[in-house]
């Protein structure tokens, strides 16, 4: 590993992401001054104070994002397009910038800090060409002179919860699609990241300015925790709440929107799989299980935490693996090349210990995962990426432990593979490396992986926006993004229109009164 001086020598993180903020056009009192202390993953040290908003103000916000909605969803859908187009310019001229708050406030590398802005930037070009494609169907109907059809409307204001690991990205799944969908947006980001959420609204009042006429309240921003995140769950107004972050999490926001009959779009934890097969191009699933269970610190909710490898190739596979894992370089990734940053804070590192503790007692052999760069950076967490040798899915495997943890088991036959593969609480992702036929059609089958998202010959991290993305069980079952995520923005309307003369009635009904 290298060390490399910071792209601005001679400057604090505090004083470099000021002037990044500045330079986007947040206003000063946005981020100083406040009572949210937000510190840098890289050094532990305070870069912002932000003000909070009070859960008694959430729903004056609600209020204002309401009469925003009322006006946009007479705007018609390709204009709206048009909106998400400028954004999506904006966030391009922007990339640099915003992809290296990304690296300050969560500790991403800065490839990764880069490549979660270009997935915003992804979103809005598939989002703008969205908006000339929100269509509904036209329906046979069993009554004459009759025409049936669905058609889809905005849905209202659609509340979006993010997590802190894609500070930005998540929110662009949403709001890209909600904006074009006719919807107005409240935005809570996660408490430990508003930097980059004040940075991306800074961004959105640029593009609006350039349309014109964006009604005030089109997008407006949370700053605060879970009192502020339930406020807006709570309020009848927002018909539409989309959550991502932990199953605990997801388990409460569920049941309270459920209870006002609410739609909740639920992104929730995973515990990811790969299967490596007697077939599999052994180098490919080498490289695949570096990059998805390493990358990203494990702070991923697509990260593999699970290796299921047929006793045959484990033998040539695990002990490579082990090397790379004690070789990798660890450390900031803006004075380094190092390729594993820090976990987000304290609490995620005494998770990690936790998890590991139990592994142990459960009969693990633990390789790595002790505490790095401690001397030079006390207040920030870096550590080694752990491998586990387990010897059955029992105690922390079938838990999520947000942290870059891989848990190895050995199986023998390929339905002893998908048993364990699907044999635990969560459905996000999962991937199999194979050139056998049976073996890959047989993983990607109704009887093969539960997950939603299942890959063949790669990890199981690193989704593009094309395809809907989500995941089952208590992953939450929601889908954002790609394929036609968009139809959860948008409300269903089915009509009927009788252009005859008579009055037939649906399945033969007779109902003859005299007029
Ligand atoms: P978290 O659950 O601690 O917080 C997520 C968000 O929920 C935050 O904004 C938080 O303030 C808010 N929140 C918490 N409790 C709430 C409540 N009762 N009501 C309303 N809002 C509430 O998660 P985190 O630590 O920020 O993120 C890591 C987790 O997110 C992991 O479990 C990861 O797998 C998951 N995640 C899932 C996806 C996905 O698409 N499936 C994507 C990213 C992260």
């Amino acid at each position: 590993m290298n060390e490399r001086p910071g792209a601005v020598a001679g400057t604090s993180v505090a004083e470099e992401v000021a002037a990044i903020l500045s330079g986007l056009g947040v206003d000063k009192a946005a981020f100083t001054g406040g009572t949210r202390v937000v510190r840098s993953p890289l050094t532990g040290e305070a870069i912002a104070a932000v003000p909070e908003t009070a859960p008694s103000e959430v729903a004056a916000v609600i209020g204002k994002a309401e009469a925003a909605f009322q006006a946009w969803r007479k705007v018609p859908a390709p204009q709206r397009g048009e909106l998400v187009r400028l954004l999506g310019e904006e966030l391009r001229a922007a990339k640099a910038e915003l992809g290296r708050l990304v690296t300050l406030e969560v500790g991403k590398i800065v490839s990764e800090g880069l490549g979660e802005v270009q997935e915003m930037i992804d979103i809005c070009d598939f989002a703008t060409g969205l908006s000339r494609q929100i269509y509904g169907l036209t329906i046979a109907t069993e009554r004459a002179d009759h025409r049936m059809m669905e058609q889809w409307h905005p849905a209202g204001v659609v509340g979006v919860i993010s997590a802190f690991n894609f500070p930005v990205a998540v929110w662009s799944w949403n709001a890209a699609l909600a904006f074009v969908c006719g919807d107005a947006v409240v935005w809570k980001p996660s408490e430990k990241t508003p930097l980059t959420a004040l940075a991306t609204q800074a961004l959105f009042q640029r593009a609006a300015k350039r349309f014109g006429g964006v009604p005030d309240g089109l997008l407006t921003l949370l700053i605060g925790g879970r009192e502020v995140g339930e406020a807006l769950v709570d309020d009848p107004r927002v018909p539409v709440v989309s959550a991502t972050g932990s199953t605990a999490m997801g388990r409460k926001v569920g049941e309270r929107v459920a209870r006002r009959f609410g739609r909740s779009i639920l992104e929730l934890g995973g515990n990811n799989a790969s299967i490596v097969t007697p077939s599999a191009d052994l180098d490919i699933a080498l490289r695949a299980v570096a990059f998805a269970a390493m990358g990203t610190a494990g702070q991923r909710c697509t990260t593999l935490r699970r290796l299921i490898v047929h006793d045959s190739v484990y033998d040539a596979l695990v002990p490579k693996l082990k090397k790379i894992y004690g070789a990798i370089g660890v450390g900031n990734p803006v004075t380094s090349d190092a390729l594993i940053g820090p976990l987000i804070d304290k609490g995620a590192y005494e998770g990690m210990q936790k998890a590991l503790g139990a592994a142990r007692s459960a009969g693990g052999t633990v390789h790595g995962g002790g505490r790095e760069r401690e001397a030079e950076a006390p207040e920030a967490y870096y550590v080694r990426p752990a491998l586990v040798e387990m010897p059955a899915q029992t105690g922390p495997v079938i838990e999520e432990t947000f942290a870059p943890i891989l848990y190895v088991l050995r199986y023998r036959s390929f339905e002893e593979a998908i048993a364990l593969q699907n044999g635990v609480p969560q459905g996000l992702s999962s991937s199999v490396f194979a050139t056998d036929m049976r073996e890959v059609e047989g993983f990607l089958s109704a009887t093969g992986s539960d997950c939603g998202i299942a890959n063949v010959n790669m990890g199981p991290s690193g989704a593009e926006i094309g395809g809907a993305f989500g995941g089952e069980k208590e992953t939450g079952g929601g889908r954002e993004s790609g394929s036609d995520a968009w139809k959860a923005y948008m409300r269903r309307q089915t009509s009927a229109i009788n252009y005859g003369r008579t009055l037939p009635l649906a399945q033969g009904v007779k109902f003859d009164v005299e007029g």
